[in-house]
């Protein structure tokens, strides 16, 4: 099955997205769970998620992707900075578990002057704590350029984080092609290759969800820019490839293209067009 959607703005809620996202021709989409540079947060509107829920179900959707803000860092310095984000991790998670259908995605942290060794270690501690038994969400470590001192650049990063998690069955990736193209693979000239590196060090199997974007910088630049589809180093051609992989068959893809929604939607018409009869 496609899985395929994009970013939306939850402004209006659940079941506003959801309509876009069909509009659109989406069956799945991705949301940030708050403000994504600051903190604060809605009321929880329980009727909007159970509409969500029964429209998701009427309509085929997939598996949906609720994004942690940029202002979470899960290995900062700062006591304050790391209790806000473990507030924030414990917080969103517990509002998700009125959403089974979701997934939740975050960007692993920096780690400022510390080093990635210790960021490593305060990342994997803070899911130790946040990962009760409660919880059924699936979390996702997004793959990083690897701008400043972001971690999660490498594979071997985030094999790291993973293994030193106890309820690793709840743990998941999420691969950016942008983030991964800036961070120094080569997913335009050898997807094959990068995939077989992911699985070696991570396992294919905990590939959860990706992220589709062109990026502005050439492979290897750790900048973090996106860019439309077919407007930037990677290309129509790699991501054509991207999205076709036969072991890719049930993960959602979901844009992140700085577009308006009529631009997504002459996206995910393309993306369709590929992956033709899904
Ligand atoms: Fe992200
Ligand atoms: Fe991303
Ligand atoms: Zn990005």
């Amino acid at each position: 099955m496609f899985w395929i959607g994009c970013h939306l703005s939850a402004a209006k809620g659940y079941l506003a997205m959801g309509k876009t996202a069909k509009r659109i021709g989406a069956n799945t989409f991705q949301f940030f769970t708050r403000n994504p540079r600051g903190g604060s947060v809605k009321a929880l509107d329980l009727e909007d998620i159970a509409a969500y829920r029964a429209f998701a179900k009427e309509n085929g959707f997939g598996k949906i992707l609720a994004h942690a803000p940029y202002t979470l860092n899960a290995c900062a310095a700062d006591a304050r900075v790391l209790a806000f984000a473990r507030q924030v991790m414990q917080e969103d998670l517990e509002r998700l578990a009125h959403l089974p259908e979701a997934m939740y995605n975050f960007h692993p942290g920096s780690h400022v002057k510390q080093g990635e060794e210790i960021g490593i270690v305060k990342i994997a501690d803070m899911l130790n704590c946040v990962l009760t038994e409660e919880i059924q969400t699936k979390v996702l470590l997004e793959t990083m350029a690897g701008k400043g001192t972001e971690v999660g650049r490498t594979f071997e990063q985030l094999a790291a984080i993973l293994a030193r998690v106890e309820r690793k069955e709840q743990m998941g990736v999420c691969l950016d092609t942008c983030h991964v193209f800036d961070g120094g693979y080569d997913i335009v000239s050898d997807w094959e290759g990068v995939l077989r590196q992911f699985d070696e060090i991570i396992g294919l199997e905990s590939l959860c969800a990706v992220h589709l974007n062109d990026s502005k910088n050439p492979l290897g630049s750790r900048k973090d820019r996106h860019a439309c589809l077919g407007e930037g180093t990677i290309g129509h051609m790699a991501i054509a490839e991207v999205i076709c992989h036969p072991k890719l068959r049930d993960v959602p893809f979901l844009l992140e293209t700085p577009n308006e929604l009529e631009g997504y939607a002459r996206e995910i018409a393309w993306l369709r067009t590929i992956r033709k009869g899904e």
